[in-house]
């Protein structure tokens, strides 16, 4: 992914992918994971793809990665009585597949095997 090619997740912030969006405000957008892997499965991304994982948005921007984690917080309160998991999936050997950063909301029965 470079700069100029939209990543899936800034496609979807732009409409032009449709997703079952549960937040969104200026900085971030939380919208149902596609293949979900728990009961609850939700994904909550910075708006912009700036960073491709955690670490360098904890780097670059620790106040909007506090507000991804404020933002799951909020969502599992609403879904799930405020028990989950979140998941950062980082680097393709640790399952990544987009290099856009993006937080799993989880809840509920894993399905087997998986962290997401
Ligand atoms: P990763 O494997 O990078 O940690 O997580 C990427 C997640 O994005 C996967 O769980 C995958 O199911 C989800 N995903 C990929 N493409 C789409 C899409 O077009 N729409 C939605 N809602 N989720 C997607």
């Amino acid at each position: 992914m470079t700069d100029t090619e939209p990543s899936v997740f800034t496609k979807i912030v732009a409409r032009e992918i449709p997703a079952t969006i549960v937040a969104e405000d200026d900085r971030v957008i939380a919208f149902e994971d596609i293949a979900p892997k728990a009961p609850v499965h939700v994904l909550v991304v910075p708006k912009t793809q700036a960073y491709a994982n955690v670490g360098e948005l904890a780097s670059a921007d620790p106040e909007l990665l506090a507000h991804v984690v404020a933002t799951a917080r909020r969502i599992a309160d609403e879904r799930a009585g405020g028990q989950f998991r979140l998941v950062f999936n980082t680097g393709e050997a640790a399952g990544q597949t987009v290099f856009h950063v993006h937080a799993h909301v989880l809840a509920g029965e894993l399905q087997e095997g998986t962290l997401a």
